[in-house]
């Protein structure tokens, strides 16, 4: 580097549950973003989205002052409004016709005051947040074998185990970093197996010796199978079980009764007897393995009982408390842990304290409140049911958009649309959520806030500021007190800086604890304002005189129960709430990408994020579409009882016949009709309250428009309503992908109200030269608009989606300074450069595409993804492309060994 550095921050990676640490150092010309490599979650490591963090920081869409029924008003009248609305609404209908909804983005002094305002003063436990939608079903199952929500190990685990069993995790995508970690210590641990169980063949399965695609919601069989296993093969250990546990005997009992044998369990998962006996023996002869889960076992109708499932398997075997060993569940959100830590969920009090009776008592003279919540309160989904039903009568929703992200979406959105009050504390005042509030208040966005987050291994890190507040945005902590103070509690509200509220959230949890309470930051309760700014990356707990946190929890093999034992938990046969029928078929299941994050307010910044996956899609396998006449590529309607969607069809056998995979971050901003959670249902595990979000019956058709096309602009445009839309951002245009049921009558005049309403930025003054060509009997238009010789406007419209011109071709021009008359006629012509075109992005870093990299595997004889490094960069950067890599390595392969050639002779 160059450079010098004139100012240096340490902060934490405001997406994933990993916690990466981050490096930001400010220079004359500008900001740096590394990884930290002194940090214990990432080491200096950082994915594609943590590495392109720095792109995503604009004020664009930035929300900068509140707004009131969409007037803008000083800060002290829309405060002074959220207080009256809520003050009104309680001395009418109630405290519990209030209700605050939170975010696993929001740190956790924020959330602490949210938890104290609402729980603590305003006397209603309807405060939960959208970790609801996450891991609620780890924290229940927790709650249930361990009597407290305490993830025993740490990433640590991962690197000493020598078996490592992902459940339901796409850690490739979703955890990056630590999936680099499983890869780095399976290099100097050849012998460390690494099994996956999961419906989908994902990038994850590229590191997996053992890839078990089971059938839908069938993990609870596979797991009591699993127990059954152990037992029949004397694997238990009987004096770990003796000594430390209780329930045992009625939950082997149960497992039994629900599949007999490994030949049952396999009928059960749809696998064979070989397949599921070959991860049972690795299972049982592995001392230290760790079982690692997340969303495809939490998002389920009865996630809770997976989870316990998996924990009776750790238990049953003495595996837990011990290096290498443990059930881990990772958290999806930077501050899911958080949350969970203040009570941020509707059926936790505070600082892991329940609604005893004892609890309540305690937590009421710590906050000095007298109305203090006296039971849980409603659960994400049953919470904004009341909204619906009219219970709710004001709801304050912060850093979330539960209009994209709730089960049964287009509800919500209706819900929302009659509620009286809606307050939304955000920082993209175009969320589908900002849409329906009468006050929006203006958050502080990442790089401005600053506080602590708590990552998947119970290590807190500080978020730290390092860009000053724009406009009248303000920390959601103090929006909140603010709030308090008008309603009367200013004492109990009188924070002045984050340190003051992490002071008194570690003293809480170390209030009256005796040891009786795992969540206790007593260590950090005295904590002074230089302390706090300088803190260090620390696990919890962190006891009275500890000067280091507990890295592992357990090892003296006494639980949080009343018995201090942990409890095996019974489970019998288990359904998901809706089976496939003739009507509904398909099982959806709903997930991730690897470079976009939740509703794409933050990734959807970043021209290379949008390059891997640049249009939602519906992923199945070939027989299902064969049925249905679908050819890869088609755009399709994904219908349930709940709602459609429109997205394109992606053909895989990586998909299991009779499942379909839609991604979940398309929201109205992005998409006309991909909100998947539009058609998602809305059962939710009756123990946790999470929703479903893996398994909703479908049925899959040909979406059949009059015309294709797409339009690349230099500026952002607002298309006129179709039936398919996709934004997609590109480096210099934006591109729309679109298709429409009404037929183009006059696609030129249509083009031309494009910039007539919405007048291109550059250069205004001048006018627009158009060029077009029309063939209206064919269905055939293209325009392009230049002005100064530079390409401002393109519009592309077809019968059929393969008679449009290349994309990549296109979107290439809007980076030449000018445009010259040959590839002017090429484009009125529809006719490429004649470059071949690189396909789809891999490495989002470098930008390179499918196609150039299986040429290079096939020209060049490339064996390792070094070599591809070495030849294109791919892979060189962030790593996140490194499991696509490998799998097209590993294509290759299976295609060279199939046509019983060798590479070398393929390629001549
Ligand atoms: Fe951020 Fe990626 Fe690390 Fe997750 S794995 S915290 S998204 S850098």
């Amino acid at each position: 580097m160059s450079q010098s550095v004139q100012k240096s921050v340490r902060t934490t990676c405001p997406y994933c549950g990993v916690g990466c640490g981050i490096n930001v150092t400010h220079h004359a010309d500008g900001m740096q973003f590394q990884g930290d490599e002194s940090h214990p979650a990432n080491f200096g490591r950082l994915c594609s989205k943590g590495a392109s963090v720095g792109e995503t920081l604009s004020l664009e869409n930035r929300l900068l002052y509140p707004l009131l029924q969409d007037e803008q008003v000083t800060m002290d009248v829309a405060l002074d409004a959220v207080a009256a609305g809520l003050q009104q609404t309680i001395a009418e209908h109630g405290p519990d016709a209030v209700a605050f909804y939170l975010s696993g983005q929001l740190l956790t002094e924020d959330y602490y005051v949210a938890n104290k305002l609402m729980k603590g003063f305003i006397g209603s436990a309807n405060v939960d947040t959208n970790s609801r939608l996450c891991m609620s079903s780890s924290v229940a199952g927790h709650k249930r074998a361990f009597g407290s929500d305490t993830v025993p190990g740490n990433y640590e685990d991962l690197e000493q185990a020598d078996l490592i069993v992902l459940v339901g995790s796409n850690l490739a995508w979703c955890h990056p970093v630590l999936f680099q970690r499983i890869s780095a210590a399976r290099e100097r641990n050849p012998a460390l197996k690494i099994v996956v169980i999961d419906p989908r063949r994902t990038a994850t399965c590229e590191l997996a010796d053992l890839h078990l695609a089971l059938r839908p919601g069938s993990d609870t069989a596979l797991f009591n199978g699993l127990l059954v296993y152990l037992a029949a093969q004397g694997q238990l250990d009987q004096a770990y079980i003796e000594a430390h546990t209780e329930g045992f005997a009625q939950t082997l009992q149960q497992a039994r009764n629900d599949v007999a044998d490994v030949a049952a369990a396999a009928q059960r998962c749809g696998l064979t007897a070989l397949q599921l006996e070959h991860f049972y023996q690795w299972f049982a002869v592995t001392e230290r393995t760790v079982t690692v889960y997340s969303q495809g076992v939490n998002q389920s109708s009865f996630g809770t009982d997976k989870v316990n499932t998996i924990i009776n398997s750790h238990l049953a075997t003495g595996r837990i408390g011990r290096p290498g060993m443990g059930p881990f569940s990772v958290t999806g959100q930077p501050n899911a842990m958080g949350g969970r830590e203040v009570g941020g969920l509707a059926t936790m009090l505070a600082a892991h304290m329940d609604f005893s009776a004892e609890d309540i008592d305690r937590v009421g003279r710590f906050w000095g409140a007298s109305t203090l919540a006296s039971k849980p309160g409603l659960k994400a989904v049953e919470l904004f049911q009341a909204v619906a039903d009219g219970r709710i009568k004001a709801l304050w929703i912060m850093g979330t958009n539960p209009a994209v992200s709730l089960p049964d979406a287009d509800t919500v959105r209706a819900a929302l649309k009659t509620c009286p009050l809606v307050i939304v504390s955000e920082v993209n005042q175009n969320t589908d959520t900002a849409a329906y509030a009468d006050i929006l208040l203006p958050a502080l966005a990442w790089g401005e806030k600053d506080g602590t987050v708590t990552n998947s291994e119970r290590r807190i890190s500080r978020q730290r500021a390092f860009l000053p507040a724009p406009g009248q945005a303000r920390p959601d902590w103090w929006l909140v007190s603010q709030v308090a103070r008008r309603l009367g509690y200013a004492d109990a509200f009188a924070y002045q800086a984050p340190v003051d509220i992490f002071r008194e959230h570690a003293a809480l949890s170390a209030f009256e604890n005796d040891g009786t309470r795992d969540f206790n930051l007593a260590g950090l309760a005295g904590i002074d304002t230089a302390a706090y700014a300088d803190l260090q990356p620390v696990h919890w707990p962190l006891t009275e005189g500890a000067t280091a946190g507990q890295a592992r929890r357990f090892s003296d093999g006494r639980y949080y129960t009343p018995t201090r034992r942990a409890r095996f938990i019974a489970i019998g046969q288990r359904q998901p709430g809706y089976a496939a029928d003739g009507d509904y078929p398909l099982i959806l299941n709903t997930g991730r990408v690897r470079d976009q994050w939740h509703t794409m307010t933050r990734t959807g910044k970043a021209a290379r994020l949008h390059s891997h996956c640049p249009e939602p899609y519906a992923e199945l396998h070939p027989l299902d579409a064969t049925a249905q006449d679908l050819a890869d590529g088609d755009l399709v309607c994904v219908s349930s009882r709940w709602g459609e969607i429109i997205v394109r069809a992606r053909l895989t056998t990586h998909q299991l016949p009779g499942c379909v995979f839609v991604p979940m971050h398309w929201s109205l901003e992005y998409a006309a009709t991909a909100c998947v959670d539009a058609i998602v249902n809305p059962v939710v595990d009756t123990v946790s309250g999470q929703p479903e979000s893996k398994f909703t019956p479908v049925r899959i058709t040909r979406f059949e428009p009059a015309w294709h096309g797409f339009v690349l602009s230099r500026d952002p445009l607002k298309l006129p309503p179709v039936e398919y839309r996709v934004n997609v951002r590109g480096n210099e245009y934006w591109r729309y992908e679109l298709a429409g049921l009404k037929r183009l009558d006059d696609a030129l005049q249509w083009s031309r109200e494009l910039v007539a309403e919405y007048p291109l930025a550059e250069h205004r003054d001048e006018p627009l030269q158009w060029q077009d060509f029309a063939d209206p009997g064919a269905g055939h238009f293209r325009s392009a608009a230049l002005r100064a010789g530079r390409l401002q406007l393109c519009v592309c419209i077809a019968p059929q989606a393969d008679k449009l011109p290349p994309r990549d071709w296109l979107s290439g021009l809007f980076e030449q300074p000018a445009v010259d008359r040959d590839t002017r006629l090429n484009l009125l012509a529809g006719r490429g450069s004649g470059q071949s075109c690189g396909g789809p992005v891999v490495c989002s870093c470098f930008q390179v595409g499918m196609n150039t990299l299986i040429d290079a595997i096939r020209q060049q004889q490339l064996l390792t993804t070094e070599a591809i490094g070495q030849s294109l960069q791919a892979g060189t950067n962030c790593g996140s492309c490194l499991p696509e890599l490998r799998g097209l390595l590993s294509q290759h392969r299976r295609e060279t060994d199939n046509s019983g050639q060798t590479g070398k002779q393929r390629a001549a």
